[in-house]
């Protein structure tokens, strides 16, 4: 394999064109990834989008059926496994019951005879914060302590490329919110290259610094957690990462100010060029619940406004942080609007008719797709 083209400087790892089958089912679809040295990149999507399969393919523990995977400029498609400067951190920690945490951190330094074995060890311990356990068994460790052993296992190998498989998935939410902080942590302090599997979209976004959307073995959209969220290309991704009010409308005409004239459902809303995937035909229209806002009595929205209704409050939850409204407009569909909680302010009650409100500037335009649905 000498006639591929060598990956950009900085890349830990490129995936190029790589599509797997298993039979006749296509599991991965011509996938192509780059990913810079350094960085926190995350695969997410639903279960069975392939994102396993292609974190397996660059682990060597399966082979592309067309493609090629590079590791630190390398090509590593026809290598084995344990020829890959790769660690992967599974769900399941997989610790040796009869070693102390210690000796399960050195276990696979001492078998490559690597010098300075206690140093490193002690150093993985400390990055994780379980110097104090060193000489306990994992079966008298907590679930995420566990986890912690099992990431400095891999920590001390230095590997180009740490491979993060749902590593948090056994652990109960509050423990899977604090180390998702803690991953993040030690990923900057120690500036490894890491690549996260997970269908958890808050995860993706707390820790990642680029997110890769996959779905049905493609990648949907690739960018930053921000980036996704707030500018999503597809009704998918749109979806898949938080609410997004889609409705499905035609483009009538262009606009000053860079705008689309949209009409849904009979109502005008305007639309950024910019925010917009085509400037002409059909689009799904829609807004983040949390841009949206219930208009008082009697008020008129702002130039700068987008307007639907009115429509029938015929939900209200109270989280803490925000009141989350579904608003029923005829013609249209159900509406989340979600309303930071400030002091002294009356929100509506079910069955209230209300307008919603939201600025122009956060509408999207998005390209619909058939298992879209919102979620
Ligand atoms: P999950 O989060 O559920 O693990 P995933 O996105 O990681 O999902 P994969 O495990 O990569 O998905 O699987 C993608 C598809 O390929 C699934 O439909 C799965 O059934 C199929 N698949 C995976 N491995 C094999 C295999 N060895 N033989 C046949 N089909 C497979």
């Amino acid at each position: 394999r000498h006639t591929t083209t060598p990956a950009p400087a900085g890349a830990a790892l490129e995936v190029v064109g790589v599509t797997k089958r298993f039979g006749a089912f296509v599991a991965v679809d011509d996938l192509t990834l780059t990913v810079p040295s350094g960085s926190f990149f995350a695969l997410l999507g639903p279960s069975g989008c392939g994102k396993t399969t292609t974190l397996r393919m660059v682990a060597g523990l399966e082979q592309p059926t067309v493609g090629s995977i590079s590791i630190g400029g390398r090509d590593v498609t026809g290598a084995r496994a344990h020829q890959r400067p790769v660690n992967t951190v599974f769900q399941s920690y997989a610790l040796f019951p009869h070693l102390t945490v210690a000796e399960n951190v050195g276990f696979g330094l001492r078998r490559r005879r690597v010098a300075d074995v206690a140093a490193r060890v002690a150093e993985g311990l400390d990055l994780v914060e379980l110097g104090h356990l060193a000489d306990r068994r994992p079966a008298l460790l907590s679930g995420g302590q566990q986890q912690r052993v099992a990431l400095a296992r891999a920590l001390v190998n230095r590997p180009a490329l740490l491979l993060l498989d749902e590593p948090l998935g056994a652990l109960d939410l509050k423990l899977r919110r604090q180390m998702q902080l803690e991953l993040k942590r030690i990923q900057t302090e120690v500036g490894l290259t890491f690549v996260h599997v997970t269908h958890d979209q808050e995860e993706a976004m707390t820790m990642a610094d680029t997110v890769a959307v996959m779905n049905k073995g493609q990648i949907e959209q690739m960018g930053a957690p921000a980036e996704l969220y707030e500018h999503p290309r597809t009704a998918f991704v749109a979806n898949f990462l938080g609410r997004s009010n889609l409705v499905p409308g035609t483009v009538v005409e262009r606009l000053d100010g860079d705008l689309l004239g949209v009409d849904v459902g009979g109502v005008r809303v305007r639309v950024p060029a910019a925010r917009a995937v085509r400037a002409e035909g059909a689009v799904l229209v829609g807004a983040r619940p949390e841009k949206m806002r219930l208009l008082a009595e009697g008020e008129e929205p702002a130039a700068t406004e987008n307007a639907v209704g009115p429509g029938t409050v015929v939900d209200v939850s109270f989280t803490g942080v925000s009141t989350q409204y579904e608003v029923r407009v005829p013609g249209l569909g159900t509406f989340g609007v979600f309303a930071q909680n400030l002091s002294g302010r009356a929100g509506a009650a079910p069955g209230d008719q209300v307008r919603l409100a939201w600025a122009v500037d956060f509408t999207f335009g998005l390209d619909g797709r058939d298992d879209a649905a919102e979620g």
